[in-house]
C-alpha cells in the first residue's frame, strides 16, 4: 500500500493554502474536497475583504483560483468525502466515501464549519439575495439600509455592533428574554442607539421576491405577529465545526472545535494538524483560515523532516 506524505481534508481557503505550501515543499499532497468543494465561500457573492483584490472577487471565483494555484504545483485534488479515520499509529489512515483506504504520514484537517440556519423556506429562497450568515462579509452591501439580525450570542452581538456602524437601524431578534452573549457585548449592544432589540421574538418569514424587503416576526409570549421592513437579514445563531469523522481520535472543545497546541496547528496526535474554521471559533475569516492553512503545511513539513520522511 502506498504511504503518501500528506493528505489534506477539506477544500476551503485553509485547505487550498495548505496544499499550495505543501506542494511547493515537495510533499505531493492529496486534497479531498469533501461534499462541498470550495466550502463556505461558494455560497458567498462578492468577497471584498480578502487582501489582494482591490475590486473584490466572487467567492466561487476565489476558490477556483485557489484550486488552480494548488494544482499548478501538482496537488492531486479528489472530489470525495472522508468518512472515517484511524490515527492509531504513525501511519495515518483515512477512509473515503467509496470505502478506499488512503495512508499518509501527515494529515492536515481543514474541514471548516457550517453556519447554522433557521430552516425556514424563505431563508433558503433569499439566500445571497439579502439573507446571509456573515455580517462582516456582506454587511457592507447594505450600507445605509435598515437590516435585521437573529441570535443572542457573542456573534450576534458583535455583528449587530458591526452593522450599526454601517446601517441607520439594526433590529436584533432574540428568541428569549435574555441574551447568551458575554456581559460586555450585551452592554455594548444595549447602549447602541440604533440597535433595537426585539426580545422573545421568533422569525416567521423573510419577505421579498428577488431581494429581502422585510421580516415577519412573532412575539412568543403573546403570539402577536408584526412586520418590519428591512433590506437584509443576517443569521448569527452559531456554527457547527465539521469535525464528526474525528470524534474519539482528536481533542475537541465542548462544541466540537478541534483543539490545537497554542501557536501551532498541532493536534493531540503527532502528524495530524488542524487549520481553518474547524479549529477557530473566534475569527472565522477566509484570510485567517488561509493563514492557518499555511501554518499547517509548515508544521507538517517540519514534522516530516524531523521524522526523516522527507
Ligand atoms: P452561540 O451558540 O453562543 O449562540 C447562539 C445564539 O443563537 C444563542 O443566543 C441562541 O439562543 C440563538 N439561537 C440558536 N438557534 C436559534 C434559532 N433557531 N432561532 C433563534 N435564535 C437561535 O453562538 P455564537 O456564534 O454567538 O458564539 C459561538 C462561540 O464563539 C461562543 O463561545 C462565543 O462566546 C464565541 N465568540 C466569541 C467572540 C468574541 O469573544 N469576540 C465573538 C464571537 C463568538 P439561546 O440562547 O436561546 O439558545
Amino acid at each position: 500500500m502506498d504511504i503518501h506524505h500528506c493528505i489534506i481534508i477539506g477544500s476551503g481557503p485553509a485547505g487550498y493554502t495548505a496544499a499550495i505550501y505543501a506542494a511547493r515543499a515537495n510533499m505531493h499532497p492529496i486534497l479531498f474536497t469533501g461534499a462541498e468543494p470550495g466550502g463556505q465561500l461558494m455560497i458567498t457573492t462578492e468577497v471584498e475583504n480578502f487582501p489582494g483584490y482591490p475590486n473584490g472577487i466572487h467567492g466561487p471565483q476565489l476558490m477556483d483560483d485557489l484550486q488552480k494555484q494548488a494544482e499548478r504545483f501538482e496537488t492531486q485534488v479528489r472530489y470525495e468525502k472522508i468518512t472515517g479515520v484511524d490515527f492509531t499509529g504513525p501511519i495515518h489512515k483515512v477512509w473515503t466515501e467509496s470505502g478506499e483506504v488512503i495512508s499518509a504520514h501527515a494529515v492536515i484537517i481543514s474541514t471548516g464549519a457550517s453556519a447554522k440556519w433557521l430552516g425556514i423556506d424563505s431563508e433558503k429562497r433569499l439566500m445571497n439575495k439579502g439573507v446571509s450568515a456573515c455580517a462582516v462579509c456582506d454587511g457592507f452591501f447594505f450600507k445605509g439600509k435598515e437590516v435585521a439580525i437573529v441570535g443572542g450570542g457573542d456573534t450576534a452581538a458583535e455583528e449587530a455592533s458591526y452593522l450599526a456602524k454601517l446601517c441607520p437601524k439594526v433590529h436584533l431578534l432574540v428568541r428569549k428574554d435574555h441574551m447568551r452573549a458575554s456581559k460586555i457585548m450585551q452592554e455594548r449592544v444595549q447602549n447602541t442607539a440604533n440597535i433595537q432589540i426585539h426580545w422573545n421574538s421568533e422569525t416567521v418569514e423573510i419577505l421579498g421576491e428577488d431581494g429581502v424587503t422585510g421580516i415577519r416576526i412573532r412575539d412568543v409570549k403573546n403570539s402577536t405577529v408584526s412586520e418590519i421592513p428591512v433590506s437584509a437579514f443576517f443569521v448569527a445563531i452559531g456554527h457547527s465545526p465539521n469535525s464528526q469523522p474525528f470524534h474519539g481520535w482528536l481533542d475537541m472543545d465542548d462544541q466540537g472545535y478541534l483543539v490545537t497546541k497554542p501557536g501551532t496547528t498541532q493536534t493531540n496526535v503527532a502528524g495530524v494538524f488542524a487549520c481553518g474554521d474547524v479549529q477557530d471559533r473566534i475569527y472565522r475569516q477566509a484570510v485567517t483560515a488561509a493563514g492557518t492553512g499555511c501554518m499547517a503545511a509548515l508544521d507538517a513539513e517540519r514534522y516530516l523532516t524531523n521524522s526523516g520522511i522527507i
